[in-house]
């Protein structure tokens, strides 16, 4: 059994002017403290038109509150009911709003923050938070989501200095369980202070589901001052991504990634050499078989080979007519990375420039993979060769993927897409210290 009164009173002390309200009454109710409250000061302007409303009569709005002692809190808040005088306005009737809670809102905003408090300082889980609110999981989940959100978008400052933006997907895995679907998330990264060497790449936001759609939704929400001073935009080679960029972006620079296209060229190779592999034996690899034993010195750069292994597959290549596909494909695997790699970016550049037109010129028979390859290049071409202009890599998306990775790894149990975004939010860094101001 526990009391109110005095105890309730002094936790309202605590903050009378951030809460705004004035205790009438309180009670235990049961699993709850209930207490009956009414706002200090009302603003009875009508918030369509700004005229002051007639008094109508009063509601009662409920709120949750902080826990007062281990139990939760209801607030029960006499509100006004105005009705507008002013014709012109299409509000008739309207509540007065509260200092404390945003419109609508089921929450006081002090809860909010001692949510992601307890989330993001103690560890506290989502459930613990909510059994000790009396409110529900979804409920908590959705408000901190929506209030890291908050904190990344409604601050001012955090998006100003967006410059070069990361565009990156992420497989959510929710499951061990095989056959079960895995679902994509697009991930948003600031590529700037990285860039400018100032600092770490910063997790701006995860958005569920992988599309044109996606991207353009989340460009298209940020103020028309964020789409102006964002010059270039790094993305894989997902071409709804880039849809989505020339949409909402017409005048950013797109770079498609090198880690993605280099990830493209080496699955080329493999898809090459299984078909050879199976042309060749009518089945898939085994481990004595020469094309499978070399799959790993394949995708090796040649720099890094060592002397045997390239004795291996000058071997490989030169003993056997049927793999004279597989010796070219692996030769433009290997140009393609040392255009990358080169250390003057506009000698990298001319190269690059000159595979993806050898490409283009046409290729003989027996190279399907490599034609394919070619294909994309060319029409990717100019996004490709901006790299060498830019210097953007996504490189650090892969390392905040990697960071998702991990905490994937720990937190399989999260069945709920939200949840696993809201948790990447709390752990990225730089949502941590924004949080402890608060
Ligand atoms: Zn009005």
């Amino acid at each position: 059994m526990h009391t109110t009164g005095n105890l309730v009173a002094d936790t309202f002390h605590a903050a009378p002017e951030e809460i705004g309200l004035t205790i009438t009454d309180a009670a235990d109710a049961g699993p709850f403290t209930a207490i009956d409250a009414a706002p200090v000061a009302v603003d009875d302007r009508c918030p369509g038109c700004k005229h002051a409303g007639v008094l109508r009569d009063h509601v009662t709005r409920q709120l949750v509150d902080l826990p007062v002692v281990g139990f939760p809190t209801r607030l029960h808040v006499r509100v006004p009911r105005f009705t507008c005088p002013n014709d012109a306005c299409s509000r008739r009737i309207f509540q007065a709003s509260l200092a404390c809670a945003d419109d609508g809102s089921k929450l006081t905003r002090r809860v909010t923050r001692w949510i992601l408090q307890r989330l993001a300082i103690d560890r506290m889980s989502v459930s613990a938070t909510a059994k000790a609110l009396g409110v529900g999981w979804q409920l908590v989940n959705k408000i901190a989501v929506q209030a890291c959100r908050n904190l990344v978008y409604d601050s001012g400052d955090h998006l100003a200095d967006v410059r070069i933006l990361g565009v990156d997907e992420h497989v959510w895995k929710h499951t061990r369980r095989p056959g079960e679907p895995s679902s994509m998330v697009t991930v948003l990264v600031d590529l700037t202070p990285l860039v400018d060497g100032r600092g770490p790449a910063r997790l701006i936001d995860m958005r569920p589901g992988r599309s044109a759609e996606v991207l353009r939704t989340w460009l298209n929400e940020r103020d028309p001052g964020f789409r102006e001073q964002v010059e270039v935009v790094t993305m894989d080679g997902f071409a709804g991504y880039a849809t989505a960029v020339d949409h909402a972006l017409p005048a950013a620079t797109k770079v498609m990634d090198p880690f993605h296209v280099v990830h493209l060229a080496a699955e080329k190779l493999t898809g090459c050499r299984q078909r050879l592999q199976r042309e060749t034996t009518g089945r898939r690899g085994r481990k004595d078989d020469p094309l499978y034993k070399h799959r790993r010195s394949l995708m090796t750069r040649t720099n890094y080979l060592t002397d045997r292994q390239k004795q291996r597959l000058d071997l490989l290549c030169a003993t056997d007519d049927d793999y004279v596909a597989l010796q070219v494909t692996w030769g433009f695997y290997q140009d393609l990375i040392a255009a990358y790699g080169h250390p003057d970016k506009s000698q990298g550049k001319k190269l690059m420039a000159g595979l993806i037109d050898t490409l283009r010129k046409g290729l003989p028979k027996g190279l399907e993979e490599l034609a394919q390859f070619g294909r994309t290049l060319w029409r990717r071409r100019a996004d490709i060769l901006a790299y060498f202009d830019v210097g953007a890599s996504n490189g650090p998306v892969e390392a905040v993927n990697g960071r998702l990775e991990h905490l994937r790894g720990i937190a399989l149990g999260f069945r709920n897409l939200d949840h696993y975004i809201l948790r990447s939010l709390i752990h990225s860094g730089q949502l941590r210290d924004r949080i402890n101001a608060l």
